[in-house]
Protein backbone atom coordinates (compact mmCIF):
# COMPACT_ATOMS: atom_id res chain seq x y z
CA UNK A 1 0.00 0.00 0.00
CA UNK A 2 1.19 3.81 -0.89
CA UNK A 3 2.52 5.40 1.99
CA UNK A 4 0.43 8.42 1.50
CA UNK A 5 2.90 11.08 3.44
CA UNK A 6 5.93 9.76 1.76
CA UNK A 7 3.77 10.38 -2.17
CA UNK A 8 2.56 13.96 -0.50
CA UNK A 9 6.40 14.63 0.79
CA UNK A 10 7.60 13.15 -3.33
CA UNK A 11 4.66 15.44 -4.95
CA UNK A 12 5.67 18.53 -3.00
CA UNK A 13 9.09 18.26 -3.99
CA UNK A 14 8.00 17.96 -7.35
CA UNK A 15 7.21 22.32 -6.95
CA UNK A 16 5.65 23.71 -9.74
CA UNK A 17 4.57 21.92 -12.58
CA UNK A 18 2.81 23.57 -15.81
CA UNK A 19 -0.11 22.09 -17.47
CA UNK A 20 -1.70 22.87 -21.19
CA UNK A 21 -2.18 26.27 -21.95
CA UNK A 22 -6.49 27.33 -22.40
CA UNK A 23 -7.78 25.75 -25.21
CA UNK A 24 -8.79 29.27 -25.80
CA UNK A 25 -7.70 32.57 -25.28
CA UNK A 26 -9.65 35.13 -22.84
CA UNK A 27 -12.44 35.61 -24.74
CA UNK A 28 -16.32 37.76 -24.99
CA UNK A 29 -18.55 34.51 -25.32
CA UNK A 30 -16.84 32.89 -22.32
CA UNK A 31 -17.24 35.93 -20.29
CA UNK A 32 -20.79 36.87 -21.60
CA UNK A 33 -21.84 32.88 -20.98
CA UNK A 34 -20.32 33.17 -17.39
CA UNK A 35 -21.67 37.06 -16.14
CA UNK A 36 -24.93 35.49 -17.58
CA UNK A 37 -25.13 32.33 -15.54
CA UNK A 38 -24.15 33.83 -12.39
CA UNK A 39 -26.14 36.77 -12.89
CA UNK A 40 -23.75 39.69 -12.89
CA UNK A 41 -24.45 42.94 -14.66
CA UNK A 42 -21.77 45.06 -13.93
CA UNK A 43 -20.99 45.88 -17.84
CA UNK A 44 -17.54 46.97 -16.54
CA UNK A 45 -16.30 43.99 -18.20
CA UNK A 46 -17.47 43.65 -21.55
CA UNK A 47 -17.16 47.50 -21.94
CA UNK A 48 -13.15 47.58 -20.63
CA UNK A 49 -12.83 43.52 -22.19
CA UNK A 50 -11.51 42.37 -19.05
CA UNK A 51 -12.79 38.78 -17.62
CA UNK A 52 -14.16 38.33 -14.13
CA UNK A 53 -11.02 37.37 -11.86
CA UNK A 54 -13.77 34.90 -10.39
CA UNK A 55 -13.19 33.40 -13.93
CA UNK A 56 -9.57 32.29 -13.21
CA UNK A 57 -10.27 28.77 -13.18
CA UNK A 58 -12.68 28.68 -16.12
CA UNK A 59 -10.42 29.22 -18.72
CA UNK A 60 -8.06 25.85 -18.21
CA UNK A 61 -10.40 23.73 -16.68
CA UNK A 62 -10.03 19.91 -18.45
CA UNK A 63 -12.67 18.30 -19.63
CA UNK A 64 -13.96 14.91 -19.06
CA UNK A 65 -11.39 13.24 -21.28
CA UNK A 66 -8.17 14.92 -20.09
CA UNK A 67 -5.40 13.60 -21.47
CA UNK A 68 -1.78 12.70 -19.84
CA UNK A 69 -0.36 16.25 -20.06
CA UNK A 70 -3.17 17.90 -18.26
CA UNK A 71 -2.09 15.51 -15.06
CA UNK A 72 -0.77 17.42 -11.76
CA UNK A 73 0.74 16.50 -9.00
CA UNK A 74 -2.48 16.20 -7.29
CA UNK A 75 -4.01 13.52 -9.58
CA UNK A 76 -1.46 10.28 -7.77
CA UNK A 77 -2.33 11.54 -4.52
CA UNK A 78 -6.23 11.87 -4.79
CA UNK A 79 -5.66 8.01 -6.85
CA UNK A 80 -3.90 6.99 -3.74
CA UNK A 81 -6.61 8.16 -1.26
CA UNK A 82 -9.15 6.44 -3.38
CA UNK A 83 -7.28 2.97 -3.56
CA UNK A 84 -7.05 2.98 0.29
CA UNK A 85 -10.85 3.98 0.58
CA UNK A 86 -11.07 7.68 1.36
CA UNK A 87 -13.13 8.07 -1.50
CA UNK A 88 -15.65 11.08 -0.82
CA UNK A 89 -14.57 14.45 -1.48
CA UNK A 90 -15.63 17.44 0.13
CA UNK A 91 -13.98 21.77 -0.83
CA UNK A 92 -12.93 22.78 2.72
CA UNK A 93 -10.68 26.29 1.33
CA UNK A 94 -11.45 28.06 -2.00
CA UNK A 95 -9.19 31.27 -1.65
CA UNK A 96 -7.89 33.33 -4.81
CA UNK A 97 -5.53 36.09 -4.97
CA UNK A 98 -6.18 38.03 -8.59
CA UNK A 99 -2.75 40.04 -9.55
CA UNK A 100 -4.35 41.66 -12.32
CA UNK A 101 -7.21 41.50 -14.73
CA UNK A 102 -7.07 39.00 -17.45
CA UNK A 103 -7.56 40.65 -20.73
CA UNK A 104 -9.09 39.53 -23.81
CA UNK A 105 -6.70 37.94 -26.03
CA UNK A 106 -5.13 36.66 -22.74
CA UNK A 107 -3.49 33.12 -23.10
CA UNK A 108 -3.01 31.77 -19.40
CA UNK A 109 -1.24 28.77 -18.36
CA UNK A 110 -2.21 27.04 -15.28
CA UNK A 111 0.63 25.52 -12.95
CA UNK A 112 -0.05 23.12 -9.79
CA UNK A 113 1.87 23.06 -6.81
CA UNK A 114 0.99 20.23 -4.62
CA UNK A 115 1.38 21.80 -0.85
CA UNK A 116 0.62 19.34 1.80
CA UNK A 117 -1.30 16.27 3.09
CA UNK A 118 -2.61 16.27 6.57
CA UNK A 119 -3.77 13.42 8.33
CA UNK A 120 -5.68 10.86 8.92
CA UNK A 121 -7.57 13.15 10.53
CA UNK A 122 -11.17 12.15 12.09
CA UNK A 123 -14.32 14.60 10.71
CA UNK A 124 -17.90 14.36 11.30
CA UNK A 125 -18.09 12.94 7.75
CA UNK A 126 -15.48 9.61 8.60
CA UNK A 127 -11.76 9.54 8.84
CA UNK A 128 -9.81 11.66 6.04
CA UNK A 129 -7.29 13.50 5.11
CA UNK A 130 -6.82 17.21 4.11
CA UNK A 131 -5.36 17.74 0.71
CA UNK A 132 -3.81 21.27 -0.26
CA UNK A 133 -2.43 22.90 -3.70
CA UNK A 134 -2.07 26.19 -5.02
CA UNK A 135 -2.72 26.60 -8.91
CA UNK A 136 -1.26 29.93 -10.35
CA UNK A 137 -2.28 31.24 -13.86
CA UNK A 138 0.70 32.28 -15.89
CA UNK A 139 -0.05 35.13 -18.85
CA UNK A 140 1.67 34.63 -22.18
CA UNK A 141 4.66 36.58 -21.02
CA UNK A 142 5.27 34.58 -17.93
CA UNK A 143 3.71 36.71 -15.21
CA UNK A 144 1.01 35.80 -12.80
CA UNK A 145 -2.82 36.78 -13.68
CA UNK A 146 -4.27 35.11 -10.63
CA UNK A 147 -3.18 32.33 -8.13
CA UNK A 148 -6.25 30.27 -6.01
CA UNK A 149 -5.55 27.94 -2.92
CA UNK A 150 -7.68 24.64 -2.60
CA UNK A 151 -7.84 22.02 -0.03
CA UNK A 152 -10.37 19.39 -0.23
CA UNK A 153 -11.27 16.79 2.55
CA UNK A 154 -10.50 13.14 1.26
CA UNK A 155 -12.56 11.21 3.46
CA UNK A 156 -13.31 7.41 4.04
CA UNK A 157 -17.49 7.38 3.89
CA UNK A 158 -19.17 5.99 6.72
CA UNK A 159 -20.43 2.47 6.19
CA UNK A 160 -24.31 2.31 6.41
CA UNK A 161 -25.65 -0.97 7.78
CA UNK A 162 -27.50 -2.68 5.38
CA UNK A 163 -31.32 -2.64 5.97
CA UNK A 164 -32.62 -5.37 7.54
CA UNK A 165 -34.72 -7.11 5.01
CA UNK A 166 -37.25 -8.27 7.37
CA UNK A 167 -39.78 -5.19 8.36
CA UNK A 168 -42.38 -5.49 10.80
CA UNK A 169 -46.03 -4.28 9.81
CA UNK A 170 -46.40 -1.47 12.10
CA UNK A 171 -50.00 -0.04 11.05
CA UNK A 172 -52.59 1.71 13.95
CA UNK A 173 -53.38 -1.43 16.09
CA UNK A 174 -49.48 -1.83 16.41
CA UNK A 175 -47.94 1.33 16.11
CA UNK A 176 -47.96 1.76 20.31
CA UNK A 177 -46.14 -1.71 20.52
CA UNK A 178 -43.16 -0.91 17.97
CA UNK A 179 -43.10 2.95 19.48
CA UNK A 180 -42.40 1.23 22.91
CA UNK A 181 -39.97 -0.43 21.43
CA UNK A 182 -37.76 2.07 20.34
CA UNK A 183 -38.18 3.39 23.96
CA UNK A 184 -36.90 -0.02 25.39
CA UNK A 185 -40.50 -0.73 26.50
CA UNK A 186 -42.54 -3.62 26.18
CA UNK A 187 -45.71 -2.95 25.41
CA UNK A 188 -48.68 -4.60 26.35
CA UNK A 189 -52.29 -3.82 24.66
CA UNK A 190 -54.91 -3.65 27.51
CA UNK A 191 -58.94 -2.85 27.13
CA UNK A 192 -59.56 0.53 27.97
CA UNK A 193 -63.07 -0.36 30.12
CA UNK A 194 -62.20 -3.68 31.40
CA UNK A 195 -58.68 -3.93 31.44
CA UNK A 196 -57.85 -7.43 29.93
CA UNK A 197 -54.54 -7.52 28.12
CA UNK A 198 -53.90 -8.74 24.57
CA UNK A 199 -51.25 -9.70 22.07
CA UNK A 200 -50.80 -9.60 19.52
CA UNK A 201 -52.79 -6.44 19.54
CA UNK A 202 -56.38 -6.33 17.57
CA UNK A 203 -59.29 -4.35 17.45
CA UNK A 204 -61.65 -5.00 19.85
CA UNK A 205 -61.66 -6.79 23.44
CA UNK A 206 -62.34 -10.16 23.30
CA UNK A 207 -63.63 -10.15 26.85
CA UNK A 208 -66.07 -7.21 26.71
CA UNK A 209 -66.24 -6.39 22.99
CA UNK A 210 -65.21 -2.62 23.84
CA UNK A 211 -62.95 -0.76 21.64
CA UNK A 212 -61.64 1.49 23.83
CA UNK A 213 -58.16 0.37 24.12
CA UNK A 214 -54.92 1.62 26.14
CA UNK A 215 -51.49 -0.26 26.71
CA UNK A 216 -49.74 -1.29 29.81
CA UNK A 217 -45.65 -1.54 29.80
CA UNK A 218 -44.94 -5.12 30.97
CA UNK A 219 -41.63 -5.98 33.31
CA UNK A 220 -39.99 -7.47 30.78
CA UNK A 221 -39.68 -11.20 32.39
CA UNK A 222 -40.80 -14.24 30.98
CA UNK A 223 -40.51 -17.86 30.31
CA UNK A 224 -40.33 -20.24 27.47
CA UNK A 225 -43.56 -21.68 26.99
CA UNK A 226 -42.76 -23.33 23.83
CA UNK A 227 -40.19 -23.13 21.26
CA UNK A 228 -38.47 -24.22 17.78
CA UNK A 229 -35.00 -24.17 16.69
CA UNK A 230 -35.30 -22.69 13.34
CA UNK A 231 -32.20 -25.02 10.99
CA UNK A 232 -34.02 -24.31 7.46
CA UNK A 233 -34.91 -22.41 5.03
CA UNK A 234 -32.34 -19.88 5.17
CA UNK A 235 -33.66 -16.30 6.36
CA UNK A 236 -32.91 -13.31 4.68
CA UNK A 237 -30.59 -11.31 6.93
CA UNK A 238 -30.49 -14.10 9.70
CA UNK A 239 -28.02 -16.43 10.15
CA UNK A 240 -29.07 -20.14 11.34
CA UNK A 241 -29.74 -22.10 13.48
CA UNK A 242 -31.78 -19.59 15.53
CA UNK A 243 -34.47 -19.80 18.45
CA UNK A 244 -38.32 -18.95 18.06
CA UNK A 245 -40.10 -19.25 21.09
CA UNK A 246 -43.34 -18.61 22.50
CA UNK A 247 -42.80 -16.52 25.44
CA UNK A 248 -45.37 -16.69 28.67
CA UNK A 249 -45.04 -13.15 30.54
CA UNK A 250 -45.85 -12.85 34.16
CA UNK A 251 -48.48 -10.38 33.16
CA UNK A 252 -50.87 -12.78 31.70
CA UNK A 253 -50.09 -12.82 27.42
CA UNK A 254 -48.03 -15.17 25.48
CA UNK A 255 -45.56 -13.00 22.90
CA UNK A 256 -43.67 -14.95 20.08
CA UNK A 257 -39.64 -13.47 19.56
CA UNK A 258 -36.27 -15.25 19.10
CA UNK A 259 -34.28 -16.43 21.99
CA UNK A 260 -30.88 -14.78 21.84
CA UNK A 261 -27.06 -15.21 23.70
CA UNK A 262 -27.62 -18.47 24.19
CA UNK A 263 -27.11 -21.67 22.26
CA UNK A 264 -30.01 -23.23 21.22
CA UNK A 265 -29.43 -27.00 22.57
CA UNK A 266 -29.37 -24.83 25.99
CA UNK A 267 -33.04 -23.19 25.48
CA UNK A 268 -35.35 -25.63 27.50
CA UNK A 269 -39.26 -25.42 28.21
CA UNK A 270 -39.80 -23.08 31.12
CA UNK A 271 -36.88 -21.53 30.76
CA UNK A 272 -36.29 -17.78 32.57
CA UNK A 273 -35.48 -14.95 30.32
CA UNK A 274 -35.77 -10.97 29.98
CA UNK A 275 -36.59 -9.06 27.16
CA UNK A 276 -33.72 -7.52 25.09
CA UNK A 277 -33.68 -5.14 22.21
CA UNK A 278 -31.67 -5.52 19.51
CA UNK A 279 -30.71 -3.19 16.45
CA UNK A 280 -30.93 -4.83 13.37
CA UNK A 281 -30.13 -1.34 11.48
CA UNK A 282 -30.00 2.22 11.25
CA UNK A 283 -33.68 2.38 11.66
CA UNK A 284 -35.19 -0.93 13.08
CA UNK A 285 -34.99 -2.29 16.71
CA UNK A 286 -36.42 -5.78 17.43
CA UNK A 287 -37.60 -6.43 21.07
CA UNK A 288 -35.66 -10.09 21.58
CA UNK A 289 -34.87 -12.63 24.11
CA UNK A 290 -32.04 -13.80 27.01
CA UNK A 291 -31.48 -16.09 29.49
CA UNK A 292 -31.78 -14.08 32.88
CA UNK A 293 -28.75 -13.63 35.09
CA UNK A 294 -29.34 -16.38 37.96
ZN1 LIG B 1 -62.56 -5.45 27.70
Amino acid sequence: MTDLHELAAKQVALGETYGLPAADPVNEPMIRHWLDAMGDRNPVYLDKGVAPPAMAQVWTMPGVGRGAKERSPVDEIMAALNDQGFTGVVATNCEQTYHRYARLGDVLTPATRFSGLAGPKRTALGEGYFATWNVTWYDQAGEPVAEMLFRVLKFRPKEKRRPYPLKPAVNQDTGFFWDGVRQGELRIQSCADCGELRHPPGPVCPSCRSANRTHVVASGEGTVYSYVVHHNPPVPGRETPFVVAVVELPEGVRIVGNIVDCPPEEVGIGMSLRATFRAMDDELILPMWAPREP
